[in-house]
C-alpha cells in the first residue's frame, strides 16, 4: 500500500497503476490514438500496429492462405496492406491524393512517416490522418466482405468511399470544433459579466463609505 502514496503522481493514478501496469511506451501511440480518428478505424489501425488483424494466415480452419485480392500470395497483415498489388494501387492514389511523396511499404514505414514528415494538428493533417485510417478500415472491410460474401473488391470504390468518408468526418470535426468555440464564447463572456458586476458592485461599496464619511465629517 505504501507505494500508492508514494512520488509525485496523485495516490488514485498509483493504486491504478497498481492494478493496471503500465506496458512499454511505444512510438506510435500518438498518431494511432489521435483525437480526429473515428473510434472504430483508431481500434483496426491499433490491431494493424499490432499485427493481429485476423488475416487468413492466422484462421486455423482456413484451408487456402492465398490473399483475397491478388490471388498471388499468402494472406498476412503486411501483405494485405501494403505488398499486394491491389493494395499498392490503391496506396499509390491514396498519396496522390493526399500528396504524400514516400512510400509506404510497412505499418512501420507508415508511423516514421507520418511521425516524421506529417505532424501538426493543421487541417490539411488531419484529413490526412483522416484518409489513412479511413482507408486501412475499409480496406480490411472489404477484404471481409471478400472473405464471407464473395464480393470482389473494386480499388475505385473503396477509394470514393474514403474519400466521402473523409469528407463527413472532416466536416464533423468542424463543426465540433466550431461547438467547442462557442461553449468557450460562452464561458468568457460570463466571466467577463460577472467581473464587470463585481468592479460595478466595488464601485457602489466605495461610493457608499464615501458617503457615509461626508455625512459624519458634515455632523460633527
Ligand atoms: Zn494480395
Amino acid at each position: 500500500m505504501g507505494e500508492w502514496f508514494a512520488g509525485r503522481n496523485s495516490e488514485t493514478a498509483n493504486a491504478y497503476g497498481f492494478f493496471m501496469p503500465r506496458g512499454p511506451e511505444v512510438s506510435w501511440a500518438s498518431l494511432v490514438w489521435r483525437p480526429e480518428i473515428m473510434l472504430k478505424h483508431r481500434f483496426i489501425l491499433w490491431l494493424l500496429a499490432h499485427g493481429k488483424l485476423q488475416t487468413t494466415n492466422r484462421m486455423a480452419y482456413v484451408e487456402n492462405k492465398t490473399c483475397m485480392l491478388c490471388q498471388c500470395q499468402d494472406e498476412s497483415n503486411g501483405h494485405l496492406f501494403f505488398e499486394c498489388s491491389i493494395t499498392c494501387t490503391l496506396w499509390n492514389k491514396v498519396r496522390r491524393w493526399l500528396e504524400i511523396n514516400h512510400e509506404v511499404n510497412s505499418i512501420e514505414e507508415l508511423f516514421h512517416i507520418l511521425g516524421h514528415y506529417y505532424k501538426g494538428v493543421s487541417q490539411r493533417m488531419k484529413v490526412r490522418y483522416l484518409e489513412i485510417s479511413s482507408m486501412i478500415y475499409v480496406l480490411w472491410e472489404a477484404h471481409n466482405r471478400c472473405l464471407y460474401e464473395g464480393i470482389v473488391p473494386d480499388i475505385d470504390r473503396i477509394l470514393r468511399k474514403v474519400q466521402i468518408n473523409v469528407y463527413h468526418l472532416w466536416i464533423y470535426v468542424e463543426i465540433e470544433v466550431i461547438h467547442l468555440a462557442k461553449a468557450w464564447a460562452v464561458q468568457i463572456i460570463r466571466m467577463v459579466q460577472i467581473v464587470l458586476k463585481l468592479i460595478s458592485s466595488a464601485n457602489e461599496f466605495h461610493r457608499r463609505i464615501n458617503f457615509i464619511g461626508e455625512r459624519r465629517r458634515l455632523y460633527n
